[in-house]
């Protein structure tokens, strides 16, 4: 299976475009291909929002009505506040759900963003973010192959492989 995955995304037109112009790619190369995309979220007074303003019923409806065939969120937040979005989505949509969440808020060292969350303390929230609506579940600043490793043993687990 082929996937190409638009992913960090904050303006919804330009996911939108992206997902169309993945679907007419495929189409014209003649190729089987799914298309994921993600945006990311903050909180804001108005609820979790991308930095350009969208919201989830927003990204909802623009995927959708742009072919996506698996939609989420990833970047921007620790996995405890994709819970939350993995929710909103949830209940707007049955497309699969990737959610991938940093490895922690990052934490400025010598200048530098560091995510200081474990593999293990990470994948505990695991069962409450497939409880909320999550499909699938991966990683994205701050981690790496020791979590992704957590995050799958606390997938097999919760859904019995
Ligand atoms: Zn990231």
């Amino acid at each position: 299976m082929r996937i190409v995955c638009v992913e960090t995304m904050i303006d919804l037109t330009e996911a939108c475009c992206a997902v169309r112009g993945a679907r007419r790619a495929a189409r014209e190369l003649g190729l089987a291909v799914e298309v994921m995309a993600t945006l990311t979220y903050g909180p804001t007074p108005s609820g979790y929002r991308t930095a350009m303003g969208v919201d989830v019923p927003q990204t909802v409806a623009g995927l959708t009505r742009a072919g996506a065939d698996v939609l989420g969120s990833n970047c921007g937040n620790g996995i405890e506040q994709m819970l939350p979005i993995a929710a909103a989505f949830r209940a707007l949509t049955a497309l699969p759900l990737l959610v991938q969440a940093n490895a922690g808020l990052p934490v400025l060292e010598g200048g530098r963003a560091m995510f200081r969350q474990g593999p293990e303390d990470m994948a505990r929230h695991v069962p409450s973010l497939a409880l909320a609506g999550a499909s699938i579940i991966g990683g994205c600043c701050g981690t790496g192959p020791a979590h992704i490793a957590a995050l799958r043993r606390a997938v097999d687990a919760e859904l019995g492989g």
